[in-house]
């Protein structure tokens, strides 16, 4: 509740003018109805009858009680109140801090960083109003770098793979990794077969062109297959992937390392 900006800490910190405030207006409130109840008179009483300094006492504890009772009481209370806002403002920061994240986590793919396959889709899904080419990427003999060097020296070639396709991509592209050693690029606007077969070329060689050392002196070449495949305005998404994986499929089977486009659109 915010009264007069009273009760409304700055930030995350109490604020003791903001008390300050709320015990001054407690105490001209008490002020203002003692005053009342003593100047209007409303009951007619007459003090004529009784001793001076009885009633010097009582107007000393009337006028004690009606500034100090408000100020000793209010000042802590409109503290504690401030506190038990901070407290509760900071646990919803905390909360909005953890949703954010974990919205970010359930987007992302935890070893590489791109989109991951559900985010990726969707993505693509909502740019499929316009033309676009999807270029779906396989690495080539990857269980070999598993096998040869272990599962780790396995995850730093996703983790190159992934490098290599971001920074061959451009701002208006997406790049997922669909899973284990599939990857995906989307190239948003992109209608035209050999602007694509042109891109998807480019991303091909970024990956031949990773120096991979998995040990000390032995380097590992990597290389993918690609396949590419136009989408035209608002084409289902299961159709344009399969025509890509299609493609994908035959690049497998002519030799690996190479890109082979879909022309069916
Ligand atoms: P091809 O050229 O036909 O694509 O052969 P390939 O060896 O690349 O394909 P295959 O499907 O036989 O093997 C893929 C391997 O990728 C098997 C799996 O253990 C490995 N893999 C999948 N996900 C991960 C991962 O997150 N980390 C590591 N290190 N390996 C993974
Ligand atoms: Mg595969
Ligand atoms: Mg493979």
């Amino acid at each position: 509740m915010s009264f007069l900006g009273i009760n409304k800490p700055a930030g995350n910190r109490v604020s003791y003018a903001n008390a300050a405030m709320v015990a001054l207006i407690s105490l001209l409130a008490t002020w203002a109805v003692t005053g009342f109840s003593i100047l209007a008179n409303p009951f007619g009483t007459t003090y004529d009858h009784i001793d001076q300094a009885i009633l010097n006492e009582f107007w000393f504890w009337t006028a004690f009680s009606s500034t100090v009772i408000p100020v000793v009481v209010s000042f802590p209370i409109a503290i504690l109140l401030q506190r038990g806002r901070i407290k509760l403002q900071d646990a919803l920061d905390e909360l909005a801090a953890a949703h954010a994240e974990l919205a970010h986590r359930s987007r992302v793919d935890a070893l590489t960083g791109l989109l991951n396959r559900g985010a990726f889709l969707a993505e693509v899904e909502d740019r499929l109003e316009t033309h676009g080419a999807i270029l779906m990427i396989d690495v080539d003999h990857f269980k070999t770098i598993n096998d040869t060097f272990g599962h780790g020296a396995g995850d730093d070639a996703l983790r190159a793979i992934s490098k290599a396709l971001a920074s061959k991509a451009r701002p208006t592209d997406l790049v997922g990794r669909l899973g284990g050693e599939e990857f995906a690029v989307f190239l948003t606007g992109c209608m035209d077969e050999t602007t694509a077969q042109e891109r998807a070329e480019d991303i091909r060689q970024g990956i031949h062109a990773i120096r991979f050392e998995p040990e000390p002196g032995k380097l590992h070449a990597i290389t993918a297959s690609i396949g590419v495949a136009i989408a035209l305005p608002r084409s289902p998404i299961e159709d344009v992937i399969l025509r890509a994986d299609k493609s994908l499929y035959r690049a497998k089977n002519s030799g690996r390392n190479r890109v082979i486009l879909d022309s069916a659109a």
